[in-house]
């Protein structure tokens, strides 16, 4: 955990959110600012900083696992079916705002162009 880290605080139960899924390594819940009828974020209970910091073959388990995660949660809110997006922010040219590695998992309409201006 680090200290003053958003979603290591939701991990905790710090600060509350909608949870969608939860299971040993990983939780799932509902994007506070959503950017599509379902905006999810799938996010390690370990605090992980951001991709650029390089993983190790120890994540490698963990990071399968949040795919895992991912394709749980678009099962339980309806859009394994009708398609959805996942993407990862890293670094200050994607916009990243919370350091703790996520990702995002869009769907629930027909989504727009992949990379936006
Ligand atoms: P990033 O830009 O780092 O890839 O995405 C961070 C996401 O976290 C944003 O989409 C933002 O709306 C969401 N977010 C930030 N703070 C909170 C929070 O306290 N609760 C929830 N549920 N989402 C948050
Ligand atoms: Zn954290």
């Amino acid at each position: 955990m680090k200290e003053g880290c958003i979603f290591c605080k939701i991990v905790q139960g710090e600060i509350s959110a909608e949870m969608i899924y939860e299971d040993d390594k990983s939780i799932v819940f509902k994007d506070i600012n959503p950017q599509a009828p379902v905006h999810l974020l799938v996010v390690p209970k370990t605090h992980i900083e951001a991709s650029t910091d390089g993983f190790t073959s120890y994540d490698a388990e963990l990071l399968g696992s949040l795919f895992f995660a991912a394709e749980k949660a678009a099962e339980i809110s309806g859009v394994k079916n009708t398609g959805f997006r996942l993407i990862i922010n890293t670094g200050p040219d994607s916009g990243q705002e919370v350091p703790h590695l996520h990702i995002h998992l869009l769907g629930g309409k027909k989504l727009g162009r992949l990379v936006g201006d």
